[in-house]
């Protein structure tokens, strides 16, 4: 793998673990030799992430919206700064730059991001793997809530099964790296 884009909240969270685990990531991915696509922001554990990476003499390529560059909040620091012209167009860089994509705590933006580029594998518009870190298992109600979906019939469990779901840094990296589509 070459480079994973992480979603992630442009908020801390109410836990120091959120930051400390989206710190973590960037470093290992870092340490990997494995790039990071991200949201381009400063704040949040999004800058958790980017920080430690680049700490770690990582390659970080933010994407943005030239709507939310006005925002103040673009990280100065980069490898590359990828400018488009909307969120359309982000997701879509985001995902070509990408060899699978890694949610972290996160919001609405987050979990946007995350449900795109997993119905994207579910339509096989790519075969990236979509992975879920699952810090003090801040997704525990969105996973009961995709089994729920399973049980009433409006998700398949090849697609359930088809979200990776990890609680460590390690766990999570090591189910992207071994997916692959039956
Ligand atoms: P949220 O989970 O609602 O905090 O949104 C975070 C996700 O949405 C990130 O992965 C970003 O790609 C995007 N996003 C939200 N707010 C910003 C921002 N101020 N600057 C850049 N990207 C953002």
């Amino acid at each position: 793998m070459k480079r994973i884009c992480v979603f992630s909240g442009s908020s801390k969270g109410a836990l120091d673990d959120y930051a400390r685990t989206a710190a973590s990531l960037g470093r290992e991915l870092a340490r990997r030799g494995i790039g990071v696509v991200y949201g381009a922001a400063s704040i949040g554990l999004m800058g958790s992430v980017a920080d430690a990476a680049l700490e770690e003499g990582g390659e970080v390529i933010g994407v943005i919206p030239e709507a939310l560059m006005m925002d103040e909040v673009v990280h100065t620091g980069l490898t590359d700064l990828k400018v488009v012209a909307s969120m359309h167009e982000r997701k879509a860089l985001m995902a070509r730059l990408s060899d699978g994509f890694i949610a972290l705590p996160g919001g609405y933006g987050t979990l946007e991001e995350l449900a795109e580029m997993i119905t994207w594998l579910q339509l096989r518009i790519h075969a990236k793997p979509c992975g879920v870190l699952n810090v003090r298992d801040y997704y525990g109600h969105l996973i009961r809530f995709l089994d729920h979906a399973v049980d009433h019939g409006f998700l398949k469990q090849k697609h359930r099964d088809k979200l990776l779901i990890a609680d460590t840094v390690d766990g999570v990296l090591d189910a992207l790296t071994r997916f692959h589509l039956p």
